[in-house]
């Protein structure tokens, strides 16, 4: 018999079937994660052809990159996030990864590894489908803390700080630097302030997932908000980056693990082990989006224009947001929907049902995970009116 025969199916990963599967041309896919332009369609962005053409035409050569990847691309994300006066960069241990995911993995295995305290990692409730899997396959524990509130469609403020009280002294937290997935709900500046404290009161380790950065608001500053404050108010953090969203290099799966550390010193000690965990698990990373994204960032003229092409992005989805919810209320629906447009980046949590969510799809074609999440990447001008009649038909 087959070494596989005992093997079980495993549940499908994506929702794209179903979607596929529907002839109706007018059918509308808002499950998918990635941005979709005004016509629907996978956007490259112009920086980024613009500086893999300078890539091309310098005719590179094709050996590897070090462990800890290009170190011109790796430089400029660490300024990216932390900001170019951030007291971090000299004191900074910072690896290529592959894409966000990669770095979360990095970062869950070096936290399994090194981190001195209990090997949980708090993660809030709900959050992106994977954390889970990957922390828990990097050895840790995962525990949630209270995030969403169903009945505000918004932050559950006091029960998140209740929890992160309440965790033992000195655990790891996981936090969403800006735009939350899959709830788009995000803490205001004053409220991660009072979230720092919190943090800093129990000695919790703060391990940042910043996967949209400019994508968010539109400017990479503002995103970079709750990253920088932690920094600058004593945390030795780690963080994860991931240039797939803000830069449209999904593919390319470039991204970035950083860790914090007291001093120079303390940096080459954790730098040694973050190479000696990453070489067993792939060597070294692909240089391709690499070196695009390390153009951009490292060129002032390309540097400028990204900054607009991102912010470019962000205002399409925030101009979908308004638009969806004029929609329903000239559609004369009673409900409240101001969280469609207090909640930030590429996803919105409508706050409709599982049972609403199916009637959607089969009776209106419009498909999207039935936790409520729509992607705003997926709305257009021109599907916007049917959709919002299609969620007026469901919910009213
Ligand atoms: N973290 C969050 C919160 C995300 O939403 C995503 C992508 O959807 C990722 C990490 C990782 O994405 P990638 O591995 O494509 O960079």
């Amino acid at each position: 018999a087959s070494a596989w025969a005992k093997i079980p199916q495993g549940p499908p990963v994506r929702i794209t079937e179903a979607f596929k599967a529907d002839s109706f041309d007018k059918k509308i896919n808002l499950g998918v994660g990635a941005y979709r332009d005004d016509k629907g369609k996978p956007y490259v962005l112009p920086s980024v052809r613009a500086a893999e053409e300078k890539v091309i035409a310098s005719r590179l050569n094709k050996e590897y990159a070090g462990i800890t990847g290009v170190p011109e691309f790796t430089k400029a994300a660490a300024v990216l996030a932390y900001g170019a006066d951030s007291s971090a960069l000299d004191r900074l241990a910072i690896t290529q990864s592959i894409s966000g995911t990669g770095a979360l993995r990095i970062g869950g295995a070096f936290l399994a590894r090194h981190y001195p305290g209990a090997k949980t990692i708090y993660i809030p409730q709900p959050s992106w489908a994977n954390h889970a899997a990957v922390f828990k396959d990097c050895g840790l524990e995962v525990e949630k803390y209270a995030y969403y509130n169903k009945d505000t469609i918004g932050l559950d403020y006091e029960g998140m700080v209740a929890d992160i009280n309440s965790a033992p002294d000195g655990s790891i937290f996981l936090f969403h630097a800006c735009a939350h997935n899959p709830t788009g709900v995000d803490p205001t500046p004053e409220q991660w302030k009072e979230i720092e404290a919190a943090v800093k009161a129990k000695g919790h380790h703060a391990f940042f997932d910043m996967a949209y950065q400019g994508f968010a608001s539109g400017n990479i500053h503002t995103d970079a908000f709750a990253v920088r404050h932690f920094v600058a108010e004593g945390h030795n953090i780690t963080l994860s980056q991931s240039f797939a969203k803000n830069m449209g290099l999904y593919g390319e799966r470039i991204g970035a693990f950083s860790v914090v550390c007291a001093d120079a010193e303390e940096r080459k000690r954790v730098d040694s082990q973050v190479k000696i965990l990453v070489r067993p698990m792939y060597s070294n990373p692909p240089i391709h989006g690499a070196r695009i994204a390390a153009e951009i960032l490292n060129t002032p003229a390309l540097y400028d224009q990204w900054l607009i092409e991102v912010k470019g992005m962000a205002d399409r989805i925030i101009t979908m947001r308004a638009l969806l919810k004029d929609n329903l209320e000239k559609l004369g629906s009673k409900h409240d929907w101001s969280h469609i447009t207090s909640q930030i980046g590429m996803f919105a949590y409508t706050g409709l049902t599982p049972e609403q969510m199916d009637q959607l799809a089969k009776e209106h074609s419009v498909y999207a995970t039935r936790d409520g999440r729509i992607s705003v990447a997926g709305i257009t001008s021109e599907n916007v009116s049917r959709l919002a009649e299609a969620i007026f038909k469901v919910k009213g």
